[in-house]
């Protein structure tokens, strides 16, 4: 199968000021990765991975989809090493995607929540199922796709390279057609523009360079909460296949972003910001979340009496005085509730934390709980089963909640 076009895109976003994506456009290979971890640790991670994929040749002589598993195996080896003798690496991950074409096909490996799409015949076919926990409820049904949406540990990866020796690696091949074409992204992208947008942009695209620009201005009109990044592919095909493809263009765009193509074929394959100022992404302390407050009687002052009918107004005022005091106590009793809950669940970072208030957000960063302690074990790190268990959103004192996350982080210490 013949290559038509391919090219990537990176972009910080609108929230974040550092970039730990990396993407790899070296064609037939093409890889994204969305690294975690604190300082610039993120990006070494997603970096480490992109140099693996530049570098590996050894495995050459492998099949396909065995050769992509095997550069995937190898970056996790680079990561985890430098994460071991490099403290301020320490606990540092990555997502990675990744796509060889081949003769039949395409193989495809993939470790976290970056994802794989294959457009072809106007639809748009996730090839890669998410290693993440809301992915994981959804999948045994304790979540729907709306719920899914709006949770509050929805960045929270399963699965990441770097954190343990071996890493377990998903890979597929898919057979491809004239005219298919690929998207790799990461979740700065799908977390911000629903399946039916990526397929509407891509379609409407001149050209792949079009599209993917296309596709980072649409995740940061969406809000930008996290970096973006696209690599998209295509086939030769025959014309009535790349019009299906690409509704309004001709299928390999203008000279223009052709040369743009070609020019990032022979240049770095790993698209780097020049941003280099250490700043952490804004505290995700809630706005709204209520102090710790003890109940309060309400001094709801009476209302000037009318002068007839003495006794229905009496009756009335009798009726708002309950009727206060009422929704009074049960404010007060939510937020003495919210105080004294507590559950597990794990940040931004994937870092295991104990939650004090309820799992929900009422929006993008407002949400009814806060920090109380962070571990250093990460989710990545614990089985499904155990991940299963430890974030099951129970409500429990703080003391019950450190000491299920104790269980985890001795047993991690001590294997
Ligand atoms: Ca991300």
């Amino acid at each position: 199968m013949k290559l038509a076009e391919s090219a990537g895109r990176t972009d910080p976003g609108r929230k974040r000021r550092r970039n730990e994506d990396a993407l790899v456009l070296e064609p037939p290979l093409f890889a994204v990765a969305d690294g975690m971890g604190g300082a610039q640790a993120g990006e070494v991670a997603s970096r480490l991975a992109a140099a693996a994929f530049r570098e590996y040749h050894e495995a050459d002589d492998l099949e396909p989809e065995e050769r992509v598993r095997a550069i995937i195996q190898e970056a996790n080896r680079r990561i985890y090493e430098r994460a071991q003798s490099d403290t301020e690496a320490s606990g540092m991950g990555t997502t990675v995607t990744a796509a060889l074409l081949e003769s039949a096909g395409v193989a495809i490996g993939h470790v976290g929540d970056s994802r794989a799409y294959r457009l072809r015949g106007g639809e748009l076919e996730q090839l890669t199922s998410d290693h993440s926990l809301v992915a994981d409820l959804m999948r045994s049904g304790r979540l729907t796709p709306e719920e899914a949406e709006t949770h509050p540990q929805r960045s929270v990866i399963t699965r990441a390279l770097g954190t343990d020796r071996e890493v377990d690696v998903d890979s597929l091949t898919v057979e491809a057609e004239p005219g298919d074409l690929f998207l790799l992204c990461s979740d700065g992208l799908t977390s911000m523009v629903a399946d039916e947008g990526i397929l509407e942009i891509v379609r409407d695209a001149a050209s792949l360079e079009e599209a993917a620009k296309a596709l980072v201005k649409a995740a940061n009109r969406g809000g930008g909460e996290d970096n973006i990044t696209v690599v998209l592919f295509s086939l030769v095909g025959d014309e009535a296949a790349l019009e299906e493809t690409l509704a309004s263009g001709d299928g390999r765009g203008s000279d223009e972003d052709l040369e743009d193509t070609l020019s990032g074929l022979e240049g770095p394959a790993v698209l780097e910001t020049t941003q280099t100022r250490v700043v952490a992404p804004p505290a995700e302390e809630p706005a709204g979340w209520p102090e710790e407050a003890e109940p309060e009687e309400s001094e709801e002052a009476p209302a000037a009496p009318p002068r007839r009918r003495p006794r229905r107004w009496r009756r009335r005022l009798l009726w708002t005085f309950v009727g206060v005091a009422a929704v009074t106590l049960l404010i007060a009793g939510a937020i003495w509730g919210l105080s004294r809950a507590y559950f597990v669940g794990a940040d931004d970072e994937g870092n295991i934390t104990v939650y004090q208030g309820v799992p929900f957000d009422f929006s993008e960063g407002v949400g009814l709980y806060r920090e109380r302690y962070v571990s250093r074990l990460q989710a990545a790190q614990l089985s499904p089963a155990e991940r299963e268990a430890l974030f099951d959103h129970e409500l429990i004192s703080y003391d019950e909640a450190r000491a299920r996350v104790a269980r985890y982080e001795e047993q991690t210490a001590n294997p």
